[in-house]
């Protein structure tokens, strides 16, 4: 049979083995973590780090295809490994996503409207940059994730300190934005261009890392949600992308769209389309690297998703308590998705919760019980 790599061995990685196992296909991953949740499922776990030679060697001969799941996994390491069997998405494409000056520059170039902002690589750059851009978020240009990397700053002293205290390492200035709410899209882009995507979901972060996505019809309004689709659509076709892709929106008190950042992968955002969509994000990835066909998902109920961060294990103290599972497996349209990793930290992604229901207020108030139960604030 086939085999389908992923360089990377985390929850993405591990749904991606999932959807590709069910498939057919053999999976194999390349993770330094012998404890990897992707690794532990697949056919072929190589153990060495992202950027060494003979590993990656190694995943090339054993696969059909691969792919990354993790977004800082090196752009060179995948540039290596094209050489050696078919990589999707290519090396220059994750390379944009992974530096949040180039993201922004494409954003541009395609039209889209995103943030004002400046780029800070040297003191004289942060010396100059404009007082219309304060007050601010400063983030690192690269390897930030989940809010890490960012200082929120009002004046120009607090935009040097924030610098200093990032380390003085390539950032971005970003204009704080009056939000109304986010939204993204998953896109799926295959080898010949043709794009499928998900219905808008709704998000809501908190501390910087998401904790709710909800989707239903007319959650996002209608004009709102096609100009997003079609702002992911152009921001796919000019990377010339091919897998699957987040494109992260604010929407604007005054209505306005306006992208924040890319995903070059699955994303958190879309896990609520394994059960409440037919077709998953990790099945659209699955089909997008084997070349196989791609239609349109259907979203075929409400949902609301709950992220079940490691914070929910330790409600009780400093020991960590497994959740009230059986409780929230009594609620109706619950689908509990667990990563399977060792240890429970605080802020630590462990899994989480889809509620489907046929009506988007029965998904919400069954979402709102299953967080009381589990001690997630109400949303
Ligand atoms: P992710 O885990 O999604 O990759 P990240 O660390 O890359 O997160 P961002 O998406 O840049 O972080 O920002 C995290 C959150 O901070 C956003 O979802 C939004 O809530 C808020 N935020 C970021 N930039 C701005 C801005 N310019 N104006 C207002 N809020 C912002
Ligand atoms: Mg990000
Ligand atoms: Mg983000």
């Amino acid at each position: 049979g086939a085999t389908l790599g992923v360089l990377g061995g985390g929850q993405l990685g591990r749904m991606f083995a999932h959807a590709a196992q069910a498939m057919g296909y053999f999976t194999a991953v390349l993770d330094a973590d012998a404890d990897s949740p992707a690794g532990r499922i697949s056919h072929h776990h190589i153990r060495t780090a992202y950027d060494d030679p003979d590993g990656l060697a190694q995943l090339a001969s054993l696969c059909d295809a691969v792919t990354t799941e993790f977004e800082n996994v090196p752009a060179v390491a995948l540039a290596a490994l094209a050489g050696q069997c078919p990589v999707a998405p290519a090396a220059r494409a994750v390379a944009v996503a992974q530096d949040r000056a180039q993201e922004k520059a494409h954003f541009v170039a395609c039209g889209v409207p995103c943030a004002p902002h400046a780029v800070i690589e040297t003191a004289e750059q942060l010396a100059a940059v404009p007082t219309s851009l304060l007050p601010g978020i400063l983030k690192t240009a690269r390897l930030g994730y989940d809010g890490k990397g960012q200082v929120r700053v009002q004046t120009a002293a607090e935009l040097a300190a924030a610098w200093v205290q990032l380390g003085r390492v390539p950032c971005v200035l970003e204009q704080m934005l009056p939000l109304a709410f986010e939204c993204s899209v998953i896109v799926a882009r295959g080898h010949d261009g043709a794009t499928v995507h998900l219905p808008v979901q709704r998000n809501l972060h908190r501390d910087g890392i998401l904790a709710v996505t909800e989707v239903h019809e007319g959650n996002v309004p209608p004009a709102l949600a096609s100009q997003a689709v079609e702002a992911a659509i152009s921001i796919a076709n000019g990377l010339l992308y091919v897998g699957v892709l987040c494109v992260e929106f604010f929407v604007l008190q005054d209505g306005r769209l306006v992208v924040n950042e890319i995903a070059p992968r699955p994303h958190n955002s879309g896990h609520y389309s394994q059960n409440a969509c037919d077709v998953s994000q990790f099945e659209l990835q699955v089909r997008t690297m084997a070349g196989l066909p791609l239609v349109q998902p259907r979203l075929h109920s409400a949902a609301v998703m709950l992220n079940l961060l490691g914070d929910l294990w330790f409600t009780q103290g400093d020991t960590a308590q497994t959740p009230p599972w059986e409780a929230v497996l009594q609620l109706p349209g619950a689908h509990l998705h667990l990563y399977g990793k060792s240890a429970a930290k605080h802020g630590r992604k462990m899994g989480h919760l889809n509620i489907t229901a046929a009506t988007p207020e029965a998904a919400r108030a069954t979402a709102l019980q299953a967080a009381a139960l589990l001690g997630i604030a109400p949303f």
